[in-house]
């Protein structure tokens, strides 16, 4: 472990000298560059910035929202990013910080307005009592899957467009009238989503992670509990047993299987317990043909209400 670290850290060395040396302005210099850590706050990115900005996202879709691998490549990119959008509550604790020193940029450090964290205004759902964080869970300052909510999502939207405003006033009506466009489809969405989802209101569901707290209390839906132990915490034989038998006695129906997790675990407790089960993004891409964020919304209620139905 401490040598596969050391040397990333070495390849993210060179990485940064190697973007030292070939400077800035390689991409469109007229582009406001923006590096945004998931594929969600990319496509709100590019739904408020349009054509004035060049996002890249460190995700692909797939990835654990918590450990996104690092690539040298990620250096250059942050070396010459006007912006870095990220989650925030430390989602991003175990790739972002070392990307970010590495990147030897110190317009997008933390505390810099020009880094911009889109959980600012959004408050963090079950933040721990305690700490102490020494068995390893992963939500130290609360939840932080909030962008699984859409309410919360137009959080993440306004502080996107208050950073472009901020870097480039000279845009501030496109990027407002941008946003205030991606809101009202947003806003006709939600209402959809709120339809699409009433007739199964306290239809209770696990996951593997704990990503859908936020999603749950938005459309009235239970959240059961998880198959982890604790957030990033495998469970132990014990707790699956004590999940599968709970599950039966309260006739939960669903569990959802995020991408980044190994299928075994989940459809061994969804078979034991009678649910079905559901492979569900966390964030787009995550599953064929779910490429922005509302696509991915889409994604998740249509798939969440088609197993209820029936
Ligand atoms: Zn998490």
């Amino acid at each position: 472990m401490l040598k596969g670290n050391l040397k990333m850290k070495t390849k993210l060395f060179f990485a940064a000298l190697l973007a030292l040396m070939l400077g800035a302005g390689q991409a469109d210099a007229a582009k406001i560059r923006v590096v945004a850590t998931l594929t969600d706050l990319a496509d709100l990115t590019r739904n408020v910035g349009g054509d004035l900005v060049e996002v890249r996202s460190l995700a692909t879709g797939i990835e654990d929202t918590h450990g996104v691998p690092m690539r040298p490549s990620f250096v250059p990119l942050l070396n010459r990013a006007d912006l870095v959008v990220l989650v925030g509550f430390d989602c991003e604790h175990a790739f972002l910080p070392a990307l970010l020193e590495a990147s030897k940029n110190p317009r997008i450090q933390l505390g810099r307005p020009n880094y911009v964290d889109c959980s600012k205004g959004v408050t963090p759902r079950d933040v721990p009592k305690s700490t102490d964080h020494s068995e390893g869970d992963v939500h130290p300052y609360g939840n932080p899957h909030y962008m699984l909510d859409p309410v919360l999502a137009k959080i993440a939207v306004q502080n996107i467009c208050d950073a472009l405003v901020a870097v480039a006033p000279e845009h501030a009506a496109d990027f407002t009238k941008n946003r205030d466009a991606y809101l009202a489809q947003l806003d006709a969405k939600i209402a959809g989503w709120q339809a699409d989802l009433a007739p199964y209101k306290g239809a209770k569901f696990v996951s593997y992670h704990e990503h859908w707290p936020y999603f749950a209390a938005r459309f009235g839906l239970v959240y059961y509990g998880t198959i982890e132990l604790k957030p990033g915490i495998d469970p132990t034989p014990h707790h699956i047993e004590n999940l599968i038998n709970s599950m039966k006695a309260d006739h939960v129906p669903i569990v959802v299987r995020e991408p980044q997790f190994p299928e075994k675990v989940p459809a061994l407790i969804a078979e034991k317990a009678g649910a079905k089960l559901l492979k569900l993004p966390i964030m787009p891409g995550g599953v064929p043909d779910t490429d922005t964020y509302i696509a991915e919304m889409d994604y998740i209620v249509h798939t969440i209400a088609d197993a209820l139905k029936q």
